[in-house]
C-alpha cells in the first residue's frame, strides 16, 4: 500500500518555525507574516497569506473567506472551480497589500519571490509552489458588478446587518480574486474573457445565495427597516 504523504500545512508550518534564528529575526524586522489556510473539503492547494503584521485582520478576512465561507457558497459554485483547485500548485503564497501601483485587484507572479517559498525544501513533499498579490484595498472598493452590488446594498442599507452583508460582500470577492488568479495560474493560455466571467459567476451566485439566506432568516428577526424595504 502506498504510504499517502503527510500533510502539507502542518509540514509547512514546523518548516517556517524550525528556520534558522536569523533569517526569522530579519522578518520580524520586516514585519513579515504568514497565515496557513486550507480549504475545509480539501488538503491541498495550501494558500500561505504573507501580510504585515500591522493588518492581521486583512489576513483573517482572507483566511476566513477560505475556511469557512467556501464551505457556504453553493455546491456549483465550488463544483465550477475543482478542476482549478485539482490542477493548482500545492502551495500559494498569497502576498497581501493594501495597493498596487498598476491599480489591479491582483496579479499571478510568474517567479516566487517570498524568500521562504522561493526555493524547493523538503517540506513542501514536492508540492510545487506559486505565487500571486491580492490588493485588498483595492478589493475593497471594486464593483464587482456595479447594478446587482447597488441594488443589493439599498436593500440592507436601513437594516442592522449592514456591516455584516459589507464583510461578506467583501470575502466573496477575495475569494473570487484568489480563484481568478489561481485560473490563471493553472491555465495561462485562457483568456482574460473567460477566466473573468468564471470568477465573476462564482461571486454573482455565491453573493446572491447569501443574500437569499439573509432574508430568510431576517423575516424571522424584529429587523422592521429591513422588512419594510424587503416588502415594498
Ligand atoms: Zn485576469
Amino acid at each position: 500500500m502506498p504510504l499517502s504523504p503527510p500533510p502539507l500545512a502542518p509540514a509547512v508550518q514546523s518548516y517556517l518555525a524550525s528556520r534558522p534564528w536569523a533569517a526569522r529575526w530579519l522578518e520580524w524586522l520586516a514585519g513579515r507574516h504568514y497565515r496557513l489556510v486550507v480549504f475545509p473539503d480539501r488538503a491541498r492547494p495550501v494558500v500561505v497569506v504573507a501580510h504585515r503584521g500591522r493588518s492581521p485582520a486583512r489576513a483573517e478576512q482572507v483566511a476566513r473567506a477560505i475556511e469557512r465561507d467556501w464551505a457556504e457558497t453553493p455546491a456549483r459554485c465550488r463544483e465550477a472551480y475543482k478542476d482549478v483547485l485539482e490542477l493548482a500548485p500545492g502551495l500559494i503564497v498569497v502576498q497581501l497589500r493594501r495597493k498596487n501601483v498598476c491599480g489591479c485587484l491582483g496579479h499571478r507572479h510568474m517567479i516566487v519571490k517570498e524568500i521562504p517559498f522561493a526555493e524547493p525544501h523538503d517540506a513542501f513533499g514536492g508540492a510545487s509552489v506559486g505565487e500571486m498579490d491580492i490588493a485588498f484595498d483595492r478589493v475593497e472598493g471594486w464593483l464587482a458588478l456595479p447594478l446587482t452590488d447597488t441594488a443589493l446594498d439599498t436593500q440592507f442599507i436601513a437594516g442592522s446587518r449592514r456591516k455584516e452583508f459589507h464583510d461578506q460582500q467583501l470575502r466573496f470577492r477575495l475569494l473570487s480574486v484568489l480563484l481568478h488568479e489561481t485560473h490563471h495560474m493553472v491555465s495561462p493560455q485562457a483568456s482574460e474573457d473567460v477566466v473573468r466571467e468564471r470568477s465573476l459567476t462564482f461571486y454573482r451566485e455565491a453573493l446572491a445565495h447569501y443574500v437569499e439566506n439573509a432574508r430568510a432568516t431576517l423575516s424571522f428577526t424584529i429587523d422592521r427597516s429591513f422588512s419594510r424595504l424587503g416588502k415594498e
